[in-house]
């Protein structure tokens, strides 16, 4: 704040990519925006650049009214013009009255995936999203409206809350739900929301393409040359151009090959994409999640069936859509693809299992959360076997890759705890809960992590697995924490022991803390 007051860009620059909060409030209700501007220094130049700083900020919010009621702009009319026109253009392309595309994407289909949710029977019309508006139904919307966040990512681009499904094109700027591809021809982007127009663009496209080219070849035929055995050589463009420029044959026959070839290199095309949108929407992805390995790993698919798969891009009647459009009919979401849209952060990136070996590889613990993967006893123990295997041959290692699965292990005498994550986590997380795991462990068993400890102790044990990770989602990380919520005699457990890591991570949050108190100061 005293940085903003004194605009001194430099140190607001560091003190925002500390990931200081820049909507924090002094006193009157006064943001580091308002000080910036009407600060104490008469340098036009330090000013702007604070202010520059400021809104390139995440998540800033420049039309914040201070308690004496002035708003940022307000305050920059009386200040430099340079600065005015900046926070002016920063304002007219974040928060236009005029709803953007982008906003009326997202707004709708997120009112769609929230009333989707909240109705019991699954399927759920974008109409639908009017009555909870409205406040019918407001009882079973709000808990998910507070939960909004979770189901959303930053994009740094737009400066806004995008659903994680989407994908932002640095073309159209915006973010686009759904992104199938960004279509040259047509000059836009591919998504949840115009794609049934491509698709039917498309169809259409190859119909009058298949009745044009027999057409024109029977006419050029007749009229050019006949095509066999070599007058089909003369139906082409570039051969057309060069037997007219050479005087051989006229200019309307040159002008007619041309568009024959267009017609060819336009069906060819159109079918190619009409076939590949299809077959993509077949299994329920788009053209660009289907080429991405991780986005296709995550989910299996939007929708269970066919005709599901369709009504989500469709609505209701689908085919009847290659007819009229049936503009009336909203994409139809179930609760699985409404899931799949707007999923949680979390979902995707979880702990696939923990699994405790002794030292012949069998099993004394495992907890396995991920059911598609270690669906079956049998699956999960020819995993513990080769997973047992590989950490017997490379012992130096504490990091291991089996059939996509990161595994971190840590060793005690006669036990081997293993972590297992999905080969997207990252890995640091990964180990602080192995860490976590196995100094909680530690701590109620006083150290002796062995086999018979750990038997004599299996309750306390799993009280701690469940502790630390609920459903492949990590909950804890803090052995303190989990031994006093897991030990039952937790006044004859010494909590003091506190490990390096956590020492520093303390160290740390303490110091993020003393940048922000500097801040508001
Ligand atoms: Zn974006
Ligand atoms: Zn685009």
């Amino acid at each position: 704040m005293s940085a903003a007051n004194w605009a001194n860009f430099e140190v607001i620059g560091r003190l925002l990519s500390h990931g200081v909060d820049p909507n924090a409030r002094s006193n009157g209700n006064v943001t580091a925006l308002h000080l910036a501007i009407n600060s104490q220094t008469e340098d036009a130049e330090n000013v702007f650049h604070s202010v520059r700083y400021l809104l390139q900020a995440p998540g800033i919010d420049a039309s914040v009214v201070s308690g004496s009621g002035d708003t940022p702009l307000s305050l920059a009319r009386r200040s430099y013009e340079k600065v005015y026109y900046l926070l002016k253009e920063h304002l007219d392309r974040f928060t236009s009255s005029v709803p953007s595309i982008h906003d009326v994407v997202f707004v709708q289909f997120r009112r769609v995936a929230r009333v989707a949710r909240a109705r019991d029977d699954g399927v759920a019309l974008c109409n639908d999203a009017e009555t909870v508006e409205n406040g019918d139904s407001e009882s079973t919307a709000i808990p998910i409206l507070n939960h909004r966040r979770k189901d959303a990512k930053f994009c740094m681009e737009c400066n806004h809350e995008a659903p994680i499904r989407s994908h932002h094109c640095p073309l159209c700027k915006m973010c686009v739900l759904r992104k199938d591809h960004h279509c040259f021809v047509t000059g836009g982007c591919v998504g949840l929301g115009n794609q049934r127009y491509f698709l039917t663009f498309l169809f259409w496209c190859c119909v009058g393409l298949l009745l044009a080219v027999p057409i024109m070849w029977s006419y050029m035929n007749a009229t050019v040359a006949p095509w066999y055995p070599l007058g089909f050589f003369y139906y082409a463009g570039p051969i057309a151009l060069i037997r007219w420029a050479l005087g051989y044959s006229t200019f309307g026959s040159f002008c007619l090959a041309s568009l024959f070839s267009f017609a060819i290199g336009g069906l060819c095309s159109a079918l190619g994409f009409f076939g590949m949108n299809v077959f993509y929407t077949c299994y329920g992805y788009t053209m660009y999640e289907y080429h991405s390995a991780p986005i296709r790993e995550a989910f299996d698919g939007d929708g269970n069936s066919l005709g599901e798969r369709f009504r989500l891009v469709f609505g209701k009647n689908w085919l009847l859509n290659f007819i009229v459009p049936q503009i009336w009919n909203q994409p139809l979401l179930t609760q699985q693809i409404a899931n799949n849209l707007f999923r949680d952060n979390t979902s995707i990136y979880n702990v696939k299992g923990i699994v405790i070996l002794d030292q012949d590889g069998n099993r004394v613990i495992a907890k396995y959360y991920d059911k598609k993967m270690f669906g079956t006893v049998k699956e999960q123990k020819a995993f513990e076997k080769s997973m047992f295997q590989k950490t017997q041959r490379n012992t130096s290692a504490e990091i291991l890759l089996l059939d996509g699965v990161t595994c971190l292990y840590r060793s005690n005498v006669d036990l081997y705890i293993y972590v297992l994550g999905s080969n997207r986590e990252n890995e640091l997380i990964l180990e602080s809960l192995l860490n976590c795991v196995y100094d909680s462990i530690s701590t109620v068993l006083r150290k002796v992590v062995e086999k018979k400890a750990l038997i004599d102790n299996m309750d306390t044990i799993i009280l701690i697995l469940d502790e630390v990770c609920d459903e492949g989602v990590v909950m804890e990380t803090d052995v303190q924490a989990v031994v006093s919520r897991c030990a039952l005699r937790g006044d004859e457990i010494s909590l003091t022991d506190q490990s390096f890591s956590q020492v520093g991570m303390s160290f740390f949050t303490s110091a993020q803390e003393r940048v922000k108190w500097s801040l508001l100061k």
